[in-house]
């Protein structure tokens, strides 16, 4: 088995390869990465030393290159993480979301027609769904829910998810796609709330959360996501949509006071800032199908697995500090203060 996986060299790319590279031990992955200020090499040490792993950069809207590669290498699957992923720079800056999430899309759909690759699956997002109101827990998204997205970032995502299942519907391409909830773990960029917060916090600096923080967001363990992604590759339904959750919807003021008691900081650090625009006030998914069709199962609960990212920042302060040059070396880095 070869599988492809583009945008490895990010948070959930580079968990998704240590967890393919430690569970099968034959199959060979090829890392597709741009290397953009959210993809860091060093992320990939580990994977590096293994002769089953190899990594090329690449853009994933230059066609010519991907073409070459799939060429050469030959994947039987190719899993599609790469994108720009975070919220607030599609707000300030929409065009490279519009072209890596859509257009570098087609470019791999295009690539897999042509040298047909055996499944092509797309990483989505529950944000394609849009949001839900506070005050009606009752509701959750499932995968027939209508797809009204706020953001430029989710727009985007949803639109590559419609043109996946076009080249289904056309091409008889065979495609999957999953939509998950919000990811925390190892390797989390810090731009991201949690390790935002986490790093903030150690230095004792302001935490600044947007409007009253009582937005919703429903979190998972990276490698729980992993795991349901390695299932639908192997046993998920051709042309099928499934949702992912980590049963653990929490406002974004829950999450910082958590991980503020287990660091033993004070409440005192955090500073409400203007709200995000359009911001979303509540996530929540239904992930039965994944559930009763393919017996998915969570193995971290949300106290186990902040608890287990804490921990991981706290012993990798060189990777996350890499991280904070590269960021502020960016031209849009300034996005909830300095650090
Ligand atoms: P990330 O920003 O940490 O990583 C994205 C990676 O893609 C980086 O390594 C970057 O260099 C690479 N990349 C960007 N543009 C590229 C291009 N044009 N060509 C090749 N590589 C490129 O993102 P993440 O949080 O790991 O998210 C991965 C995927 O999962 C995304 O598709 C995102 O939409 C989706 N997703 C993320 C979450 C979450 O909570 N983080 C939740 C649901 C879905």
């Amino acid at each position: 088995m070869k599988i492809v996986v583009t945008g490895g060299a990010g948070f959930i790319g580079s968990n998704f390869i240590y967890y393919m590279l430690d569970k099968y031990k034959d199959y060979k992955i090829i890392c597709i990465d741009k290397l953009t200020y959210a993809g860091n090499l060093s992320t990939l040490s580990e994977a590096m030393k293994n002769q089953n792993f190899k990594f090329i950069k690449a853009d994933i809207c230059d066609i010519e290159k991907i073409d070459t590669v799939f060429k050469e290498e030959e994947p039987n699957i190719v899993v599609n993480f790469a994108a720009e992923s975070h919220v607030d720079r599609s707000i300030s800056n929409p065009e490279v979301f519009l072209e890596t999430n859509i257009r570098g899309t087609s470019v791999l759909l295009e690539c897999c027609k042509k040298y047909n690759v055996k499944r092509y699956h797309q990483i989505s997002t529950d944000e394609v769904y849009g949001d839900l109101p506070l005050d009606r827990p009752d509701l959750s998204f499932t995968e027939k829910s209508p797809l009204r997205p706020s953001s430029p970032y989710s727009v985007s995502k949803t639109s590559a998810d419609l043109l996946v299942l076009s080249y289904f519907r056309t091409y008889k391409l065979p495609v999957t796609i999953s939509r998950c909830s919000n990811n925390y773990g190892p390797y989390h960029f810090p731009e991201k709330l949690i390790p935002l917060i986490i790093i903030k916090a150690l230095k004792n600096q302001r935490l600044p959360i947007y409007g009253d923080g009582k937005n919703v967001r429903d979190w998972i363990y990276v490698k729980d996501h992993c795991k349901a992604i390695d299932l639908i590759l192997h046993k998920g339904k051709i042309g099928e949509v499934y949702n992912v959750g980590g049963n653990s919807e929490k406002s974004n003021l829950e999450v910082v006071k958590t991980i503020l008691n287990i660091l033993g900081k004070s409440e005192k650090l955090i500073e409400f800032v203007p709200d995000r625009l359009g911001h979303d006030r509540r996530y929540a998914i239904n992930d039965y199908k994944i559930e009763s069709e393919l017996g998915f199962k969570r193995d971290v609960t949300f106290e186990q697995g902040i608890e287990k990212t804490i921990n991981w920042f706290l012993h990798n302060e060189k990777w996350w500090k890499e991280c904070l040059c590269k960021e502020q070396k960016n031209e849009n880095f300034n996005y909830r203060g300095k650090w």
